[in-house]
């Protein structure tokens, strides 16, 4: 492996669940919808998209939970048994890639969302400045 690619490992909280991933993510967003205020019990939900060809392991026992969007496509939300912490999530506009929640990556200098969706739901006190959305 090219010391280029860098990898890094997403945990959950009681750190049963690993993630090893290679590279950069292809995309880092944010999304302020109320489902992921749910799933996330957070004003709004942070991600770092990553193609599966980056995922070189994953260990750990985890529960996946689906649901079908607004667009009619399901979503499928990736959660640790023991401690609950939302590791990842798919989706079925998502091909050939997951979302990783970007916090269990813990690390500070872990690239800003690009972009905020759902801006409309933002809670209003919320500004992520120079990010498309945040104001
Ligand atoms: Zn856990
Ligand atoms: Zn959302």
């Amino acid at each position: 492996m090219p010391d280029a690619l860098r990898t890094r490992t997403a945990t959950c909280s009681c750190r049963r669940v690993e993630l090893v991933l290679a590279g950069e993510p292809r995309r880092v967003y944010a999304c302020s919808c109320m489902e992921c205020q749910r799933a996330t019990g957070s004003a709004f939900a942070y991600r770092a998209i990553y193609a599966d060809s980056a995922l070189l392991s994953m260990q750990g026992e985890t529960k996946s939970w689906r649901r079908v969007g607004s667009s009619g496509q399901w979503l499928e939300q990736t959660f640790c048994t023991t401690c609950g912490s939302l590791v990842y999530m798919r989706a079925e506009g998502l091909k050939d890639a997951l979302s990783v929640s970007a916090g269990c990556l813990e690390d500070p200098e872990f690239p800003a969302p690009q972009l905020l969706h759902w801006a409309q739901r933002k809670h209003r006190w919320l500004a992520l400045p120079g990010i498309a959305g945040g104001e």
